[in-house]
């Protein structure tokens, strides 16, 4: 290992192997560490993705291990939501197999990949470089370098180093498999019960081989997941009968309204590290790959100019200020409308989906990496028209005020998203 790079990528999930690969292209003298001592494992994620994320990651078609079309959710009071779109709307994909194809793509393009190697800090040396150390065989050692980006998803080290460390909501949440019959497997499977569920909702993926990808996560603290889990296995009507093949733990650090700092001197972060996750689903690896490239970009036009610094780098928050942050903080918008409803007004909102004219608007929109989309159409004259003749009246005060805070945010975020320029 040399002891010099320009960059350090500390984490080879999704974004970072991402960032590796992007700036190894460049030629620039890349080290991506990794923690663990294989890529990709221990795996939390369900790996729900849309089909635009699979081009994004140029992985190869044989990591999709099922196609979905639509969702049959589970709401309180026994409401059932079932939607299905003509086409596949979300691909299930190999999430080991992905991280560990775009760790291989880094190294190809020239990256050096470090498993077993876990970041411990950074420190600035005397001549304006960086010096991060790190432990790896029970010793610790120092990699000097121009840039660290922080990749190290959710409980990332790298974000202590940022002026103003990163804060902002977060999902608890217990991921797994199970062994179950009797699933679609055109369909994922939603428990939205904001009771059983605090702050957030249970899952079921099938995988169309007897297999389901599961999970279930709170925003609550003190909350145990494991609980909630128990609780979806016992109570879920898709999961009757299914039997735990393996679990595992992740928090979800959920995007919020106002962004969170994403650079420093010296530093930026990607990814979870950055809380670049939508905050309706829980989902990061689209927006972490599709910011992993312009972290890239920043990142390489400052090396190339010889200097790292906060001001060098602050296009790349810029950026973020643009189209896919601005989605994200919308869907911040979105999941606070969610929280605000009560058990039977989420009923309510779920029978009215269910109406054959306003699900004809979710299955030709509907996103889940841009589910803002789908709800600014249903608040178009016609459909909301149509919804709010569904809507009992007591809820109407209620219903007028989420339609017009949303086009409150729509337009005061629209107004903050600055179009994505590269000129510091
Ligand atoms: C239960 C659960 C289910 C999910 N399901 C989905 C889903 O279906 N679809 C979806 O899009 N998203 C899902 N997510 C979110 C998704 O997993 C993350 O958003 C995504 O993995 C983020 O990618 P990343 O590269 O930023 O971080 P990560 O994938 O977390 O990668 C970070 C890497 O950094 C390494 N690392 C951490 N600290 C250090 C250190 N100090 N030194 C060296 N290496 C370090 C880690 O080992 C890891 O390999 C889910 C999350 C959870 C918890």
């Amino acid at each position: 290992m040399s002891a010099r790079y320009d960059v350090v990528v500390v984490g080879a999930g999704p974004a970072g192997s991402t960032v590796a690969r992007l700036l190894a292209q460049r030629s620039f003298r890349v080290l991506l560490l990794e923690e663990h001592p294989q890529v990709g494992q221990p795996c939390h994620c369900s790996g729900l993705v849309t089909p635009r994320t699979l081009s994004a990651t140029g992985a190869p078609p044989d990591l999709v291990w099922n196609r979905v079309q639509g969702v049959v959710a589970y709401g309180p009071e026994g409401v059932v939501l079932s939607l299905s779109a003509p086409q596949p709307k979300a691909l299930v994909l190999d999430r080991v197999g992905l991280d560990r194809f775009l760790a291989e793509q880094a190294e190809e393009a020239g990256a050096y990949l470090l498993p077993g190697a876990r970041a411990l800090g950074v420190e600035r040396n005397g001549d304006g470089t960086l010096a991060l150390r790190l432990r790896r065989n029970g010793g610790e050692e120092v990699v000097a370098c121009r840039l660290v980006v922080g990749a190290d998803g959710s409980r990332s080290v790298m974000a202590r180093y940022l002026p103003a460390p990163p804060s902002g909501e977060a999902v608890y949440a217990l991921g797994g498999e199970v062994a179950v019959q009797g699933l679609d497997p055109s369909v994922v499977y939603c428990a939205l019960d904001p009771v059983a569920y605090p702050g957030w909702f249970g899952w079921a993926i099938p995988l169309g081989d007897g297999t389901a990808r599961i999970g279930v996560g709170t925003a609550q603290r003190g909350v145990s997941p494991r609980l909630l889990l128990q609780r979806l296995l016992e109570t879920f009507p898709p999961l009757r009968g299914a039997r735990v093949l393996r679990l595992q733990g992740g928090v979800i650090p959920l995007a919020s309204l106002r962004p969170r700092p994403l650079v420093g001197d010296g530093i930026m972060l990607v990814g979870d590290a950055g809380g670049q996750v939508k905050p309706t689903s829980g989902g990061g690896i689209y927006t972490g790959v599709e910011s992993a490239r312009w972290c890239a970009q920043v990142a390489g036009r400052a090396l190339e100019r010889g200097g790292c610094s906060a001001r060098a780098l602050a296009s790349y928050e810029r950026w973020w200020h643009g189209p896919l942050g601005r989605e994200v903080r919308l869907g911040a918008v979105l999941r606070r409308f969610f929280l605000s409803l009560s058990p039977s007004e989420l009923g309510v909102a779920l029978r009215m989906l269910g109406d054959p004219r306003l699900a004809h608007y979710l299955r030709a929109y509907g996103d889940i990496d841009f589910p803002g989309r789908a709800f600014t159409h249903l608040l178009r004259p016609g459909p909301l028209w149509t919804a709010f003749r569904l809507v009992p009246l007591a809820l109407w005060p209620k219903a007028v005020r989420i339609a017009v805070q949303w086009a409150y945010h729509r337009v005061g975020i629209g107004i903050g998203a600055r179009p994505w320029s590269l000129s510091p």
